[in-house]
């Protein structure tokens, strides 16, 4: 064996694993199958702009620990999310603060804007939300609901929210403050000068191999390590034995334009069902550039298809046991760990990638 570890996928999980191993005196191979390092926080430069390849990633956090280790890779800017929401040719401030609720109903203090909720949750008839819509209702009720929620979350996953779980929606913060930010973490920022020189970092000094497919190579690649990090697919590692789990995917549509500054935001959603696109991304402003050119990015959600890029895993009842059983799998092996959002088949953010991360190296490298 010439490697202690095989490390499947150059993003977040993979690269902190093989860092810290590395660290540890541990000699590790890192492989992707894609043509660049760091999974979905990937950033490139394009006329000075650092461009998210794979949508907005924005890092917020509450956990101390998190923070200071990301710290080491990177300066971080004091950027703070506060999307715009066009519905029609309406302007609304997300995520739900006191600036949406005087828009949408023209109420000026808090009791006002809870009252009009307390009276649209009433009017509904909800009591426990058992699905998105019942959820969203019950968070900011039906007029925001109908404008701001429905058809970008049907855009989003590509069903109606009365079909799907009460978790997604309620990541949003609902606040009865004049406060756009779009997190309640005590941290937040963006890297200055993007998220590949964090990955690019980790990997100093680390064998890395690009544009190999682990399933391509499966038999030689499971006898260069002792053992192996897995943070590809978990179904797709066991050949689908069980069936194969759901995800959503997206298609990203992105353009340089000749002028300085095209929507003054970075981040601005397109809420009505019948525009195809769910945001559009301004990348300069994530870093307050002044380049003479922008580029800017459409994001559509596609149906996922085996061999599509799966970004998000499809955390509903259905799925969730069937990911259980591929756990329970996982659970006997001496020789595989599996990591990351697609490994551990979980709606991840950054953060909790790290952390999980961090638990993985404690556990194993001790
Ligand atoms: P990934 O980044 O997916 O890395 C997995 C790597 O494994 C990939 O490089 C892949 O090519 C490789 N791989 C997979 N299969 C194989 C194989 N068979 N062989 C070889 N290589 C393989 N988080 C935030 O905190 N803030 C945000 O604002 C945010 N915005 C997001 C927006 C979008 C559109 C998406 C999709 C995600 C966003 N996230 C955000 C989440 C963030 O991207 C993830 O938490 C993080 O990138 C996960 O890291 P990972 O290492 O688990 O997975
Ligand atoms: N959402 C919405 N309207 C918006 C923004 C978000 O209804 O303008 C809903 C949508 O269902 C989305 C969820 O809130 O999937 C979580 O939003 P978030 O911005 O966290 O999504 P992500 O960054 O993971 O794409």
């Amino acid at each position: 064996m010439k490697y202690d570890y095989l490390i499947v996928g150059s993003g977040l999980f993979g690269s902190i694993f093989a860092y810290e191993a590395n660290k540890r005196g541990k000699k590790c191979l890192v492989i992707d199958k894609r043509n660049h390092v760091g999974g979905n926080i990937y950033t490139e430069e394009v006329e000075g702009i650092n461009v998210h390849k794979y949508g907005a990633h924005i890092f917020h956090t509450s956990n101390k620990e998190v923070w200071d280790y990301i710290q080491q890779f990177a300066e971080f800017n004091r950027y703070t999310n506060s999307p715009i929401a066009k519905y029609k040719d309406e302007i609304y401030n997300m995520p739900f603060n006191m600036n949406t609720f005087n828009k949408i109903w023209g109420v000026i203090t808090p009791s006002e804007a809870k009252a009009k909720i307390e009276e649209q949750i009433k009017e509904a008839g909800i009591t426990e939300p058992q699905n998105l819509e019942e959820q969203a209702i019950s968070m900011v009720g039906k007029d925001i609901y109908e404008k701001l929620v429905k058809g970008y979350t049907g855009k989003q996953w590509g069903r109606p929210c009365t079909e799907l779980p009460t978790f997604i929606i309620k990541r949003l913060p609902v606040r009865f403050t004049y406060d756009n930010n779009y997190f309640n973490d005590l941290y937040q920022g963006i890297p200055i000068g993007g998220y590949t020189q964090i990955i690019e970092k980790m990997l100093k000094g680390i064998d890395v191999r690009l544009n190999c497919d682990f399933f391509e190579y499966r038999q030689q690649l499971e006898e260069v390590s002792d053992k192996i990090v897995f943070t590809g697919m978990i179904d797709q590692y066991y050949d689908y034995k069980f069936g194969t789990l759901e995800y959503r995917s997206l298609n990203f549509e992105t353009e340089l334009l000749d002028i300085e500054n095209y929507q003054g935001n970075a981040v601005v959603n397109y809420n009505e069902y019948e525009i195809p696109y769910t945001r559009i991304i301004e990348h300069k402003h994530f870093e307050y550039g002044t380049q003479e050119k922008t580029i800017i990015t459409r994001e559509y959600p596609a149906k996922w298809n085996k061999g599509d890029e799966p970004y998000y895993p499809l955390n509903d009842e259905k799925n969730n046991q069937l990911y259980s059983k591929y756990k329970a799998l996982a659970n006997k092996e001496k020789k595989i760990i599996f990591g990351g959002r697609l490994g551990m088949y979980k709606y991840f953010d950054m953060h909790n990638v790290i952390a999980e991360a961090l638990k993985c190296v404690k556990e194993e490298l001790k």
